[in-house]
C-alpha cells in the first residue's frame, strides 16, 4: 500500500467549502471543527474512483475520490446516499460527507466520506479467506436485506425513500465490517425507480439504463439487448436480483462446512473459469444469454442436504433466464413476533431470517 500522507496534508475539508458541501447532518459538528483530513493509504481502485483510508479529526475514515472526469457518478452517488431513510438500514455503507474542491494541479475533484470498513469488500475477503456456515449465510443474508431495503419504497414519519436500483451488484461493491457483517456500496450507478418520474423507454437516458454495470455480473437481457423497459423499475430490479445469485455462488464457495473431506476451492469470481479475469461484453453475450451458462455447482453438493438444494435452487431462481421467473428481494410489512426481527421488516421470498437460521439448523 502506498502511504501519500505528505501529498494529501495540505487539504482543508470545510474552509470556505460550505456552500458545495452536503454533510450529514450528526457530521455536522465534527466537520466545523474539521482539521485536516489526511488520506493514509489507498485501499481500493474502482472504474469510477480511488478509495482511501483517512482520518478526519482522529477519527478513521474512508475517502472516495473522483476526477472531474467522473463527475457524473460522483453526483449520482452523492444523491443516492442524500435520499431521506437510506441511512436508517444497518445493511447500507454509511456515509459521512461529500465534498468537491481543487487540487494542487488547479483541478475539482470530488470526495466522498464513508465509515472505514476494515476487511475491505466482499471479494478480496473471499479471495483470503474460506468462511464458516452460519458466517456465510449472514453474510449473504445481510447483504439481500440490504438489497430488499433498497429496492422497496418506504414511507416513514413523513419522509418518503424511493425504490432505488443498484445497478452494479458485485463482490466487489460489498464492504466487510470487523465482525463480517455486510454492507452494500458503491451507488454510483444506482437509480431511484419511484418520486419524481420513472424512467421511460424513448428517454434520452434508455441506453445508459439499459447499459451500466460490470459486464461479469450483465444479466442475459442486459446483454441481450433485450432489457424490458415498459416496467422499468421492475427489470432493473431483476437485474439486481440476478447479479446477487451471482455472489450468492461465489460466497458459498468459501464455504469450509460444504467440503468436508475435501479442499474448499480458491475463491473464483463467477464465470473467471469460464472466461478469465477481463471477459469482454460479446463473450459473455455468447456464454450467458445465448448459451444459457450459469455458474456450476461442486460436485459434492448434489448428494447432499436439503439445506443445500435449496440454497442452490434459491441462487438459480435469482439467475433464471426469465427475469420475470426470479426471486424479488421486498420487505414486507413487520412481523408479528419477537420485536428483536422487527426492524424494518422481513425478507420476502428471497430468504429472510426464517430461511437463513433454519439452514444453519437443519446443517450443523
Ligand atoms: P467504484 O465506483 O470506482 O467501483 P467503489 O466505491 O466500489 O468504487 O470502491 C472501490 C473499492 O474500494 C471497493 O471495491 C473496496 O475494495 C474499496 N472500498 C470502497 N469503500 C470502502 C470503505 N468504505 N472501506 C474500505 N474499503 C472500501
Ligand atoms: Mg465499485
Ligand atoms: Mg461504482
Amino acid at each position: 500500500a502506498v502511504v501519500i500522507v505528505a501529498l494529501f496534508l495540505g487539504y482543508r475539508m470545510m474552509k470556505g467549502k460550505q456552500k458545495h458541501s452536503l454533510w450529514a447532518e450528526d457530521e455536522m459538528e465534527a466537520a466545523n471543527t474539521a482539521e485536516d483530513l489526511k488520506l493514509l493509504e489507498l485501499i481500493g481502485r474502482g472504474r469510477y474512483g480511488t478509495v482511501f483510508r483517512g482520518s478526519l479529526n482522529e477519527r478513521c475514515v474512508a475517502v472516495k475520490l473522483f476526477s472531474s472526469a467522473n463527475r457524473q457518478s460522483f453526483t449520482n452517488e452523492r444523491s443516492i446516499y442524500g435520499l431521506p431513510l437510506l441511512q436508517l438500514h444497518d445493511n447500507i455503507a454509511r456515509f459521512l460527507a461529500a465534498d468537491e474542491r481543487t487540487n494542487a494541479e488547479g483541478r475539482a475533484e470530488f470526495l466522498i466520506l464513508m465509515e472505514y470498513y476494515p476487511h475491505g469488500c466482499l471479494s478480496s475477503y473471499l479471495s483470503h479467506h474460506t468462511v464458516d456456515w452460519s458466517t456465510c449465510c449472514r453474510m449473504t443474508h445481510g447483504v439481500t436485506r440490504g438489497l430488499a431495503f433498497l429496492h422497496t419504497e418506504l414511507h416513514r414519519a413523513g419522509e418518503s425513500k424511493p425504490g432505488v436500483a443498484h445497478r452494479d451488484v458485485s463482490s466487489r461493491n460489498v464492504l466487510l465490517r470487523s465482525d463480517l457483517s455486510c454492507v452494500l456500496a458503491d451507488f454510483g450507478l444506482s437509480m431511484a425507480l419511484t418520486g419524481s418520474r420513472p424512467p421511460r423507454p424513448g428517454d434520452p437516458d434508455t441506453m445508459a439504463i439499459s447499459e451500466v454495470g460490470t459486464v461479469r455480473y450483465m444479466a442475459p437481457e442486459v446483454l441481450g439487448g433485450a432489457l424490458d423497459l415498459r416496467d422499468c423499475a421492475s427489470a432493473l430490479k431483476q437485474v439486481d436480483v440476478y447479479a446477487l445469485g451471482l455472489l450468492y455462488w461465489e460466497s458459498f464457495r468459501r464455504c469450509s462446512q460444504l467440503f468436508t473431506g475435501e479442499a474448499v476451492p480458491e475463491h473464483q469470481l463467477a464465470f473467471q473459469a469460464e472466461l478469465g479475469n477481463h471477459p469482454s461484453f460479446q463473450e459473455m453475450q455468447i456464454l450467458v444469454n445465448r448459451n444459457k451458462f450459469r455458474p456450476r455447482f461442486p460436485e459434492s453438493w448434489r448428494s447432499s442436504s436439503p439445506a443445500l438444494s435449496s440454497l442452490m435452487e434459491t441462487m438459480e431462481d435469482c439467475w433464471d433466464p426469465d427475469a420475470e421467473a426470479r426471486l424479488t428481494a421486498q420487505i414486507g410489512p413487520p412481523p408479528v413476533g419477537p420485536a428483536s426481527s422487527q426492524d424494518l421488516g422481513v425478507v420476502k421470498n428471497l430468504h429472510g431470517d426464517d430461511f437463513a437460521s433454519s439452514v444453519v439448523k437443519t446443517t450443523t
